[in-house]
């Protein structure tokens, strides 16, 4: 047996594990947890917005394998709906091979193990200020995000701030390439791309034979192609 399935490395890298090393955090609806060397860039951001009149909460910060396990699941039950590219149209599972349910999955969610949500060191983040007065949820959708949109100032703030400022995080599914464009995702780069680099291939291997998610026999038939389509898009 290889040792890799009981590091600790391995059990960080796919989320089975909450280290100590994750801090958790409240926002003002619930509480979300992020890797404690992104805690002081993530303060200092929010300070930074707010001075510039935009509020930033975070919508969802680390999640477990088993949080991933679970929407993937559901996903192929039917029971959580998987959209089209359009991000409104509900695709029609019992009209597709398996094949196809899982790449329409993989546009909008990881593989469960493959999240860089996994890491804490990348968040969905959302200025709260329309949604409280409208009493309206956050959908997550790019359209949300895009000049119409109540989070426009936000990224656009964001992405000032970026260039005035250099502070450290990024949007890395600017560009759709294997998944779909998220607007609200960013990550804390220097720490992200050292645990990217350490994703080998050998660990994504590793992760399907240690997982039990649905259709992962798919996976399991071509998994380099997974691994870089899906996985190395950022
Ligand atoms: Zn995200």
């Amino acid at each position: 047996m290889n040792s890799l399935s009981s590091s600790p490395l391995f059990n960080f890298l796919t989320g089975r594990e909450l280290t100590s090393q994750m801090k958790r955090f409240r926002t003002d609806e619930s509480f979300y947890f992020c890797h404690q060397e992104v805690e002081e860039p993530l303060n200092e951001l929010q300070k930074n917005l707010r001075a510039h009149g935009i509020e930033m909460e975070v919508a969802s910060g680390f999640r477990s394998y088993e949080q991933q396990e679970k929407i993937w699941n559901e996903k192929v039950e039917g029971i959580r709906p998987i959209l089209e590219r359009d991000e409104k149209t509900v695709v029609d599972i019992n009209r597709c091979s398996e094949i196809e349910i899982v790449e329409k999955i993989l546009y909008f969610s990881a593989i469960p193990g493959c999240s860089r949500h996994h890491w804490g060191t990348d968040f969905d983040f959302f200025d709260p200020t329309f949604y409280k007065k409208n009493s309206q949820k956050l959908l997550l959708i790019n359209s949300e995000y895009e000049p119409l949109g109540p989070n426009y100032p936000l990224v656009s703030k964001f992405e000032e701030l970026f260039q005035k400022q250099h502070h450290q995080f990024y949007r890395p599914y600017l560009i759709p390439r294997g998944v779909a464009r998220e607007e609200w995702h960013i990550s804390f780069r220097p720490l992200a791309d050292q645990f990217m680099q350490l994703f080998s291939l050998e660990i994504f291997l590793k992760n399907l034979e240690e997982s039990n998610f649905h259709l992962k026999k798919i996976i399991l038939q071509r998994p380099k192609y997974f691994y870089k389509k899906y996985f190395l898009v950022s």
